[in-house]
């Protein structure tokens, strides 16, 4: 197998190895730190439209885009322009502002939620939704999927590798994928199987006055790209006559499949839906909301409690209104975003096909996985089989030639307003000789 040297990373291997010094495994969040890929992970000095400039000064084609938020691009005109203004007025005030009742406004326009509370990420998000669900249905258990992403919350971080599952009948409550995550927390999160649509139902005719929400990605990004089937969908909406909430978990996909979100392309209806990434524009910001007799429980109006220091942070209410009002204002971006990403996998299944490498492709507007092996891929477990060790050696050829891809099989790539045809042609380019090394 002829494989390529990677290009010199001097000065971002001199910053990994004091990163390693003063913070755990040298980065900020796991997937950051290449470990699933192999090589020093590439330390960024800037960035623009569609690409990522490294300290050692080589540009990459961006397809992570900040794992979400930059669906404009990077450093987009109007949204630098919004943050710059809103710093000239101070950068928190610990009150309530314009920004935040302008911002929930348009939230609730595009999504049809009813009344958004604004926090500080993702995981924060869901965990505030789930203990609403709690706290409003009275009941303690909640479902997951596995190999669903909802943040680093205790509860959540339950995934029910296969090895996990408890009950011989699969109605699975399973242990907790962390440690320090307490036995007794993740004892109330069943894991059912992403489009398993008798699995749950079953779990929901045993279980279901016992459970306060299931919570759910309506496009999984998390385990590579897989897609609910109408059967799934139909599972899940026929959950709720068990009085159970449906709780769409909208961070990755919010505002990227659709101004009204997956759930609004797929035609579910949840009770309340979660957002983080491009609601922030790049900065700070999730957000939950849906039914306001749901949302009413939440304090200071109702009996469970959630709060933040910097929750609606001005800086952050700017940049999310300047994203969301251009999404708006051009609303012909998700058909662009749609042709450039179906090209893209296009182009990598002929590419991956002339050089013998099995390739499935999963894609959904601008969220795109090709899993290394034959598939087809809709479930978990179908998922988990693909080549690795292929990806990893892909990954890293697609680097060398200037091609910045999620550095895990199991995640999502994000296609930007700001990829076009030089773009395009590129990681094409890149990907024929890249497949080519392991053909
Ligand atoms: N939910 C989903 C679907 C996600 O993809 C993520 C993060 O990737 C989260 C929740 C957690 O968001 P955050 O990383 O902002 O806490």
């Amino acid at each position: 197998m002829q494989t390529t040297s990677l290009p010199e990373t001097a000065a971002s291997d001199a910053l990994f190895e004091r990163a390693k010094k003063v913070t755990p495994g040298g980065v900020n969040s796991p997937v950051r730190a290449f470990k699933a890929v192999g090589g020093t992970p590439r330390f960024i000095e800037r960035a623009h439209g569609a690409y990522l400039i490294d300290v050692d000064g080589h540009a990459m084609i961006d397809y992570i885009g900040s794992w979400g938020p930059m669906i404009l691009g990077h450093n987009h005109e109007a949204v630098r322009e919004a943050i710059s203004n809103a710093l000239t007025n101070g950068t928190s005030y610990g009150a309530p502002s314009e920004g935040e009742v302008r911002l929930a406004e348009l939230v609730t326009k595009l999504t049809g939620a009813e009344k958004v509370r604004f926090v500080n990420s993702g995981t924060e998000a869901t965990m505030s939704a789930l203990r609403l669900a709690r706290g409003f249905t009275g009941r303690d258990f909640i479902v997951k999927f596995r190999g669903n992403y909802h943040g680093h919350a205790d509860g959540l971080l339950v995934e029910a590798g296969s090895g996990l599952m408890t009950n011989a009948d699969g109605l699975g409550r399973s242990a907790p994928s962390s440690a320090g995550v307490p036995h007794a927390y993740a004892s109330l999160t069943l894991v059912a199987d992403y489009n398993d649509p008798e699995g749950l139902r079953r779990l929901v005719a045993e279980r279901g006055h016992e459970i306060a929400a299931i919570i759910f990605e309506p496009v999984v990004g998390n385990a590579g790209v897989l897609i609910p089937t109408p059967e799934f969908r139909a599972a899940l909406h026929d959950a709720k006559r068990s009085g159970l909430l449906l709780i769409a978990d909208e961070v990755m996909t919010g505002f990227r499949l659709s101004l009204k979100g997956a759930c609004g392309v797929l035609g579910i209806e949840p009770d309340l839906m979660c957002w983080g990434k491009i609601i922030g524009g790049g900065l700070p910001v999730g957000a939950y909301g849906g039914r306001a007799d749901v949302m009413d429980f939440v304090s200071p109006q109702g009996p469970v409690y959630q709060a933040g220091t910097l929750s609606g942070n001005p800086l952050a209410m700017a940049a999310g209104l300047a994203v969301l009002s251009e999404l708006e204002r051009d609303p012909g971006i998700y058909g662009r975003l749609d042709e450039y990403t179906s090209k893209l996998a296009e182009g990598l299944a002929s590419a991956a096909s002339e050089a013998g490498v099995p390739l499935a492709v999963n894609r959904v507007g601008s969220m795109l996985t090709g899993f290394f092996q034959a598939g087809p891929v809709t479930r978990y477990d179908e998922a988990a089989r693909s080549d690795t060790a292929a990806f990893a050696t892909w990954f890293r050829e697609m680097l060398v030639r200037g091609v910045y891809w999620a550095p895990s099989q199991f995640e999502s790539i994000f296609v930007s307003a700001a990829h076009g045809e030089r773009e395009l042609d590129s990681t094409l380019h890149a990907a024929v000789s890249a497949f080519a090394t392991l053909g």
